[in-house]
């Protein structure tokens, strides 16, 4: 190496050092914490060719450190951010933009923002930047044959990892609740990154926590429950994660609010669904493959040892048989009285069955309602009144009284 080379080598390193202590300096969490997302925008060139290069852009309040990767079936972009504030309007874009087909952004894990960005075929990322003055984080995307396509490759800014499920404490099992009260886990539908379904302004996650919050009121104020929700904010959490905040805090009911879209604008009404492995009907199947696939949307990689062997197996077993029998139970008497609460029910069967995920616990009897239906109109209005989460709230303490006065009177026998 000649005296010159040595020397510009020596700048070059001595630039990169300067380069990592200014990004570990990025990465400090009070940076973080007052960074926000300002705008998502996306662009093509040439403007007019799909085949031509897409661009995404997130507008910053201040530089943030990322990393970003591919996933395939379907293909997806994700780009991961430390925790940020989004001041960018609602949590997801339908723009359809060369290769992109729709995006979604939020809050992912603790310490972890994420963009989703669903692709339209394989493609690869050509460049990817933060850029200053203003501050922006602008990747470029060009389509390629699947051949070449790879998903899990990490690009982004050197130094910065986001935050991985390892480090993720889980909540510590509590003792049962001393006081006598029973406790209810409700579990406010999708989160974060994952929007549930969406109509206009109107976002399922937003629903169901508003939902979620009555219910755990009422129920409290009866002075005979105690409330534990898998989430009191806007924040993801994987199914297999929701399962575990009802083992944890040793549940006694597990209930999942959501409420869907229909492609008849006419459907409307609530439903009450159990786990089952075959579904009561095709609707439900492909409504448990849609809330099956909150994970996937959020971009989390399935690990199939997550939804782990031992759960199929206890399906055999005879807790999980009882289980189920006193989810079928409550089911009853939740349909009962959603209907004397006048929460209008779904016009077919209101109790149906299918394989939903988050019901899987072997021990903790669990529900799903599909409070009603964003497709249509009155619905979506309705779902939206304080009168309706209250009707709600009064329809799940009375089952809830209805059931646990039923299997007190069975230990009693
Ligand atoms: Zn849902």
């Amino acid at each position: 190496m000649s005296a010159r080379s040595s020397v510009s080598m020596f700048t070059f390193c001595r630039g990169l050092a300067v380069a990592l202590i200014a990004l570990l300096t990025l990465c400090e969490s009070s940076v973080a914490k007052e960074a926000a997302v300002t705008g998502v925008r996306l662009g093509l060139n040439p403007p007019s060719s799909a085949k031509g290069t897409t661009r995404v852009v997130l507008d910053l309040s201040t530089a943030v450190p990322y990393s970003a990767f591919l996933l395939g079936s379907p293909y997806r972009l994700v780009i991961d951010l430390p925790e940020v504030a989004w001041s960018a309007n609602g949590g997801s874009k339908q723009d359809t933009v060369g290769l992109v087909q729709r995006l979604r952004y939020g809050h992912f894990r603790p310490g972890n923002s994420r963009v989703v960005v669903d692709l339209m075929g394989p493609a690869k990322i050509l460049r990817h930047s933060v850029l200053t003055g203003p501050d922006r984080i602008v990747f470029d995307i060009v389509p390629v044959g699947a051949a070449r396509f790879a998903p899990g490759k990490k690009v982004g800014a050197k130094g910065w990892e986001p935050p991985t499920v390892s480090a993720m404490p889980l909540p510590r099992r509590k003792p049962s609740d001393l006081t006598g009260k029973r406790i209810v886990v409700i579990d406010a539908g999708h989160g974060g990154v994952d929007p549930g379904a969406v109509r206009g302004r109107t976002y399922e996650k937003r629903i169901t926590l508003a939902v979620a919050n009555a219910v755990k009121q009422r129920l409290e104020e009866s002075g005979r429950y105690r409330v534990v929700m898998t989430r009191s904010r806007d924040e993801f959490l994987e199914l297999r994660e929701r399962v575990e905040v009802a083992h944890a805090n040793s549940g006694d009911l597990f209930l999942s609010l959501h409420a869907d879209t229909h492609p008849k604008g006419v459907t409307r009404g609530a439903s009450v669904y159990t786990l089952s492995q075959k579904a009561s009907d095709k609707e439900a199947a492909a409504l448990a493959a849609k809330e099956n696939n909150a994970d996937t949307i959020a971009g989390t990689r399935i690990d199939p040892a997550a939804y782990s062997d031992e759960t199929i197996d206890i399906l055999r077993d005879l807790q999980r048989r009882q289980t189920d029998r006193q989810s079928v139970v409550f089911a009853r008497m939740l349909t009962g009285q959603l209907e004397k609460n006048d929460v209008g029910l779904a016009r077919r069967k209101a109790h149906r069955f299918a394989g939903f995920v988050v019901l899987k616990s072997p021990t903790v009897p669990s529900v799903l309602v599909e409070l009603g239906y964003l497709s249509n109109a009155s619905d979506r209005k309705m779902l939206q009144t304080s009168r309706f989460r209250s009707r709600v709230a009064n329809a799940i303490l009375a089952a809830s009284d209805e059931y646990f006065k039923h299997v007190d009177d069975l230990a009693r026998r």
